[in-house]
């Protein structure tokens, strides 16, 4: 098949590409780089069967493919908070374009929406039938209420004009090729840990996520993908942990000795949040299988490879060293 991945130079993005072009499909990334990077994507570059194309898909385009997973849009709050008002055009302008694309050219679309839709839950674990308590006029809707307005475009390009959609609402992931400066609970504290700085948790570190390790998300988009459930089909790890734990998880694996400093708990923060994967274990026959343990091994070892990089690029272009 030919497939259309937008979003492919970023973290889930390039991992689902890895596994598309490894399955023997023809590939085309879009992506404006705005959080992605080529590097992602170095090693298929020259691939015949993958096309890497800078574009924004707030702009249309014209191509000819099977199916479109759309993951462009940046996912840390860091990111999506740099520029809000491009994040709403994301999600709103670029998710309507690669549905107008899905619409002409019959391709099957799906649609990498977030547990975000569910703001900061009152129903905990989350089931996909909550409609969610989100602030729409907070520093987190351009992102929240933007992907909510994603789904309702989804769902009404499937009803009005029978564009097969998919629909997955993805909690927190982790994994290699996550930026060091990302901003995210997980990147933030491997980086910080690995340079011996200071694990900054917000807030008094009870609010709690679920992390699921990259690969497991990348199993199920496809299962998604590729079966026959619209959704919406939540896809995280049950898994819940505190942020504290999480810290105290990190120390433990790399150095029991880092201290935590505690920062503010930024606005609108969710307390709580854990996935209900009845559905995407019943209807998808999907459930993850990394353990945080091993999956953030995995992932500190790959931080750990970059930041040796960087720093012997920084050295080996250091003025003062010649
Ligand atoms: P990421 O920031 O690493 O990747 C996003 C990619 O989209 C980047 O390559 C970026 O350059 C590209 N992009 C952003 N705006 C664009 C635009 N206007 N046009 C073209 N490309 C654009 O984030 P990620 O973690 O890989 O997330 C991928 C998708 O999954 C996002 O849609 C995100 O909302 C969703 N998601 C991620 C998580 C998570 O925990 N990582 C959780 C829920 C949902
Ligand atoms: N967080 C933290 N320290 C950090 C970065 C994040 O304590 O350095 C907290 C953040 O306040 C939130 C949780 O970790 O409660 C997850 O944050 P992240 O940005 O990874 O994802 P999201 O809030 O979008 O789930």
């Amino acid at each position: 098949m030919r497939i259309l991945v937008t979003g492919g130079a970023g973290f889930i993005g390039s991992h689902l590409i890895d596994r598309l072009m490894n399955a023997g499909h023809e590939v085309i990334c879009l992506d404006n780089f705005f959080t992605g990077d080529k590097k992602n994507l170095l090693h298929w570059l020259n691939h015949p069967y993958f096309e890497l194309v800078r574009h924004d898909v707030t702009e249309p385009i014209r191509l000819e493919v099977d199916q479109i997973y759309h993951l462009a849009c940046p996912a840390s709050p860091v990111h999506y908070q740099y520029n809000p008002v491009k994040t709403i055009k994301t999600n709103v302008l670029g998710t309507m374009n690669m549905l107008g694309l899905a619409k002409r050219t019959k391709a099957r679309f799906l649609l990498a929406s977030t547990s975000e839709v569910y703001g900061d839950p009152e129903v905990h674990p989350q089931v996909e039938d909550y409609r969610g308590n989100v602030n729409p006029i907070g520093i987190r809707s351009c992102y929240d209420e933007g992907k909510r307005v994603a789904e309702t475009l989804a769902f009404d390009y499937h009803r009005q004009n029978n564009v097969d959609i998919r629909v997955a609402r993805i909690f927190n992931t982790y994994g290699p090729r996550m930026l060091e400066n990302d901003g995210r609970v997980v990147s933030n504290f491997i980086a910080q840990a690995l340079q011996n700085k200071p694990l900054t948790v917000y807030g008094d570190g009870s609010q709690t996520r679920s992390f699921c390790y990259v690969s497991d998300l990348v199993d199920g988009l496809i299962r998604l993908m590729n079966g026959d459930h619209v959704g919406p089909i939540n896809l995280g790890n049950p898994e819940e942990y505190s942020v504290l734990e999480l810290a105290q998880k990190v120390q433990a694996q790399i150095n029991p000795a880092i201290p935590i400093q505690q920062k503010d708990l930024p606005a609108d923060d969710p307390q709580r949040r854990r996935p209900d994967i009845t559905r995407a274990t019943s209807l998808l026959g999907w459930r993850p299988t990394i353990l945080l343990q091993e999956g953030l091994e995995l992932t500190i070892a790959d931080f750990r490879a970059r930041l040796a990089a960087q720093s012997e690029h920084s050295l080996s272009t250091d003025p003062l060293k010649v």
